[in-house]
């Protein structure tokens, strides 16, 4: 069964109990949440993020617990050299978001892998490879996985080339719990061609190895190929377009894994009812930003 879903809030004062219900409001299996504010570090106790009543509720309804990802923080940046106390912070901050994710009862981290403002990519590589090591030598890491996200090369990010999250893979002393999450808007821009998915998905797994793929994230991109901007578009508005993100989305390769969806709302209207409808009938609806706007 197709495994999709979307970025959905946990915010109070129904938390988790709250995103399983919004996603299964706009039709989905699987969610995305962010712990608290993806901008900042401020974060409320798990105690209160109404897990249980959650898994009660999940039980009910059927909700799959492994479909639950979650995505540390933006400011969370184990690349940065220049300034010791953003490691640092990056470094303890991760540690927590582990465990916050451990307790919730999610098995997939995803973690941008840094920035590493002007040191360039092969210093930001190695203070990565640096943090992670550290991160997991500290905690337990049972069974959940740190999934780094392909990147479009916005700025100094490091780890948009399947390249790079190789070598970030390989140098880490154990790797078992690093996973990868790809982002089709972010591979896009950073100039992989998804009109043939097949060979991309067989670059990948020349490189990488699609065995160590944990979620896809399902976005169009507002930019050509190798633009390196990083805006998403909703999908089949894109330079990416429907077909192939539906390529995407039902490739046999990738059939086990969550497919979210990270689209930009409209009006302020959240979009993935609308877009999760069109992917399940597979037939792109070019009216379907009026229809947003008119929830
Ligand atoms: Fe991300
Ligand atoms: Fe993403
Ligand atoms: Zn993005």
């Amino acid at each position: 069964m197709l495994k999709i879903g979307s970025h959905v809030s946990m915010s109070a004062p129904h938390y988790l109990l709250g995103a399983i219900k919004e996603a299964l409001s706009y039709g989905a299996n699987s969610l995305m949440i962010y712990s608290g504010a993806p901008q900042n570090t401020r974060r409320i106790p798990t105690d209160r993020f109404k897990i249980e009543e959650a898994q009660e509720y999940m039980k009910e309804v059927g909700f799959d617990s492994d479909n639950i990802i979650m995505h540390a923080p933006y400011i969370i940046n184990l690349a940065n050299t220049v300034k010791p106390e953003v490691f640092e912070l990056a470094h303890s901050f991760l540690v927590e978001e582990i465990k916050r994710t451990q307790a919730i009862g999610s098995k997939v981290l995803v973690l941008h892998p840094g920035s590493h403002v002007k040191a360039g990519d092969e210093v930001g590589l190695a203070q990565i490879i640096k943090g992670l090591d550290m991160v997991i030598e500290q905690v337990d890491m049972k069974d959940l996985k740190i999934a780094l996200e392909t990147m479009a090369g916005k700025g100094s990010e490091v780890g948009f080339t399947f390249e790079q999250i190789r070598d970030i893979r390989a140098g880490v002393k154990d790797n078992s719990s690093l996973g990868v999450c790809l982002d089709t808007c972010h591979i896009h821009d950073a100039g992989y061609d998804l009109s043939n998915v097949d060979h991309l998905l067989d670059t990948f797994d020349d490189i990488i190895g699609l065995e160590h793929l944990s979620v896809i994230h399902v976005n169009d991109s507002k930019n050509i190929k190798g633009a390196r901007k990083d805006r998403h578009a909703n999908i089949g508005f894109g330079e990416i377009g429907f077909d192939h993100l539906l390529e995407v989305i039902y490739h046999p390769r990738l059939a086990h894994l969550c497919k979210i969806l990270e689209t930009p709302y409209v009006n302020k209207k959240a979009p993935y009812r609308h877009e999760i409808d069109m992917i399940k009938s597979k037939e792109f609806n070019p009216s379907l930003l009026e229809l947003i706007e008119n929830d």
